[in-house]
């Protein structure tokens, strides 16, 4: 049992370099985007990079069950209009197969917001079946759902909307969640706290159940714990702070899976990561 430990890295100027990017930091785990994020479409990876990536992850030792791609930040499979689930029905999908190409075994995304425009209910439905539908047309990939700081008309914030998610999910060994600790606490799971963490995670356990947890964004938060506001901070320098850190490493529920860290400073990712593990 360990710790697996890296960042979302750069994969500007192809995938590849995504682990270079990590190699390069002391990581044993990374996350990256397999297409342009900001994009409703991407040109198809080529075979070529495919094979490179493949070839690439296990001559420099990573395992790809600890490779974490992240969805585009425009997809929203809860939008309540028609155009934007097209395309993001779409972009999921391809999102998915990417992973797939890659032999990556996770894809990780944000739930998704109503926009004021349908019920917490009917938008975590939908998004339910979405997910079925990208599930149905892949294989071996688990689509892992993130918990958002509940910014806007975010949902995911609420355990309870993570656990509605997977109840509607088909596949239920094809599903997870991804624990973001800066969304965590900003949503009202106060973190800071030694009892405040046993509280969020008997309630995770609880409420999601600890089997599903499948990987960890591991962030300080610039704002306070029920703030709502979802801004990084590096580690130990915001209002979660250095203890809980260290309430983490020593916690074995956090073993075995991708922990990515997403603070604000990549210049800091390699002192960050080996400041983790001297705790
Ligand atoms: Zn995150
Ligand atoms: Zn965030």
């Amino acid at each position: 049992m360990a710790k697996y430990i890296g960042a979302h890295v750069s994969a500007s100027g192809g995938v590849c370099n995504a682990i270079l990017h990590a190699e390069s930091i002391g990581a044993n785990a990374f996350a990256l985007f397999t297409r342009n994020q900001r994009s409703w479409v991407s040109k198809p990876l080529g075979v070529d990079e495919i094979s490179a990536f493949r070839e690439l992850l296990v001559e420099r030792g990573f395992d790809a069950a600890y490779v974490l791609p992240h969805d585009s930040y425009l997809i929203n499979l809860g939008s309540p209009d028609e155009e934007t689930l097209a395309k993001s029905r779409a972009a999921f999908l391809d999102e998915m197969m990417r992973a797939q190409q890659l032999g990556l075994k996770l894809m990780n995304f944000h739930p998704g917001s109503h926009l004021n425009k349908v019920s917490e209910e009917q938008c975590l439905d939908q998004i339910a079946q979405e997910i079925n539908a990208a599930l149905s047309s892949t294989e071996g990939v688990t689509a892992v759902i993130e918990n958002t700081a509940g910014q806007g008309t975010n949902l995911g914030w609420r355990f309870e909307h993570l656990a509605r998610i997977i109840e509607g999910i088909d596949d239920k060994s094809r599903v997870g969640v991804c624990i973001d600790t800066c969304h965590t606490h900003a949503a009202g799971y106060d973190l800071a706290t030694e009892i405040g963490y046993q509280y969020a995670m008997e309630q995770f356990e609880h409420v999601v159940g600890l089997h599903y947890l499948k990987a960890v964004h591991l962030n300080d938060s610039k704002k306070g714990c029920g703030s709502h506001v979802d801004r990084h901070e590096c580690l130990g320098l915001g209002t979660i702070g250095e203890d809980f850190f260290r309430r983490f490493m020593h916690d074995s529920r956090f073993d075995d899976i991708p922990i990515i860290l997403e603070t604000p400073d990549p210049m800091r990712w390699a002192e960050e990561i080996s400041w983790l593990r001297s705790l």
